[in-house]
């Protein structure tokens, strides 16, 4: 028998069902075997003892702005950031690279982008924008992953929402075409004229930023989403929903046989709109920060297993655009909304997640993400057959949050200055090593995943 090309020995590996004590044997970038003790010998051995190995993080929503925009963030760095945190896959946003991901021409640029720079595997989103609905079809040709719409101001120019006429359309085409639509979900309108009142009379705080973009917008925009969903039968995900209430509507609609399902981000699991109030416009993000009793409340759902996916909303942007323009005074909605935050996402979560939980961790961050995307079955899961996509995760090591230690472009994250429970110590993609103790040890060699069916 030959050799294997690589054995991760000793670890408490992280199967969608249970924690087992096993070796993993890898060949040709799969894994191979699952045993007690392989023994068979390998090309490389890392000791994995005393370490976790979970499924390597696939991180469906990051904006990492290239083409167009790479002084915001680009590929190289981002998946850098993403791959030193546990990351092997990501899903990019079609904005605010520019041209957004709106046709298959934008679809060429993005991909050839990605190519050349990612260190991760990675799958990229189309846009459903009132000016593509009629491009949704070749975006799908190309591979894209799902499509998705803003129901409120997106913040960028070249990417304008939908209001519910543009997206029932949308939707029914996506349903012809078995894609799946994710939606940013707050009320235009409401956000509109909460955010009008307040300007008009010079309110201009975090405070009123907060109060302009109530928890009843986004559930009313969820209950319009679920409600179309409905009607054209598309499979809808609902990205970043900021409270246990907007959980509870998607998992309610769920039981009623509309295909729907959320995500939600660790920024609304470990920050609260005090973290906004203090640290400011890195912290600004929309949905907003919530209160910490409707933190609790989302943790609540998520725990109950409501929640289907995590993911970072990584969304950087220069530090200039967080800060107000000299000599005026500081409008807090001008500055630009996103937290850069992708590199943080399992630390963070280990560090609360309760131990039996740890399986429900690894669905949420890499299992769930996989399926419901219909991503090709070797990835999501640490299973005889798979891609060897891994995180090695060290639970003893309390780790405090550096700048100096993150890795995307412009290193603003509102966790600098928190310490985590749990370090990420190497992430494997494909039976290769990428990143060691947060540092990137390997050549850009992500490759384009599409989803299972094109
Ligand atoms: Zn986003």
């Amino acid at each position: 028998m030959a050799d294997l090309d690589l054995i991760v020995r000793g670890g408490t590996v992280i199967t969608p069902a249970e924690l087992l004590r096993s070796d993993i044997g890898i060949a040709e970038g799969r894994i191979v075997a699952l045993a007690p003790e392989i023994a068979q010998p390998g090309r490389e051995v890392i000791d994995a003892t005393g370490w976790h190995v979970f499924p390597g993080v696939i991180d469906a929503h990051v904006h990492f702005n290239e083409p167009g925009r790479t002084h915001w963030e680009g590929f190289r760095t981002g998946s850098a950031a993403l791959a030193a945190g546990g990351a092997t896959m990501f899903f990019d946003m079609p904005l605010n690279a520019s041209p957004p991901t709106l046709d298959a021409a934008s679809f060429d640029a993005k991909l050839q982008a990605a190519q050349a720079g990612s260190w991760l595997d990675f799958a990229l989103w189309g846009g459903l924008a009132p000016q593509n609905l009629d491009r949704l079809e070749e975006l799908r040709e190309r591979g894209v992953i799902g499509f998705k719409a803003f129901m409120a101001n997106s913040g960028i120019e070249d990417f304008p929402c939908v209001d519910d006429t543009a997206l029932r359309r949308g939707m029914q085409r996506a349903a012809s075409l078995q894609c799946i639509v994710a939606v940013h979900a707050e009320s235009e309108a409401m956000t509109r004229k909460l955010a009008q009142e307040r300007l008009a009379q010079e309110l201009i705080s975090i405070r009123d930023y907060l109060d302009s973009r109530p928890i009843a917008a986004e559930l009313d925009a969820i209950r319009r989403a679920i409600q179309l969903a409905g009607e054209t039968t598309c499979a809808l995900h609902i990205v970043h929903v900021s409270c246990g209430e907007g959980v509870a509507l998607v998992a309610e609609a769920r039981d009623n046989g509309v295909d729907v399902t959320c995500e939600t981000c660790p920024h609304y699991l470990f920050l609260t709109e005090r973290d906004m109030e203090r640290l400011g416009a890195v912290a600004k993000c929309a949905p907003p920060l919530r209160t910490a009793a409707a933190r609790e409340e989302l943790w609540r759902h998520l725990l109950a297993g409501h929640v289907t996916t995590i993911g970072s909303d990584h969304s950087p942007s220069p530090p200039e655009m967080k800060q107000p323009e000299p000599g005026s005074r500081a409008n807090f909605f001008k500055l630009w909304g996103g937290i850069a935050g992708g590199q943080q996402t399992l630390e963070l979560l280990l560090t609360t997640f309760p131990p039996p939980a740890l399986p429900l961790l690894s669905r949420l961050t890499s299992g769930n993400v996989a399926r419901r995307f219909r991503l090709p079955p070797r990835k999501g899961a640490i299973v005889v057959g798979a891609d060897a996509d891994l995180a090695l995760v060290d639970l003893q090591r309390e780790t405090l949050i550096r700048r100096e230690d993150l890795l995307d472009r412009h290193r603003l994250s509102p966790y600098v200055g928190r310490t985590v429970k749990a370090r990420v110590v190497r992430t494997v993609l494909r039976g290769r090593t990428v990143a060691v103790a947060g540092r990137i040890v390997s050549q850009p060699a992500g490759r384009l995943v599409k989803p299972s069916g094109t």
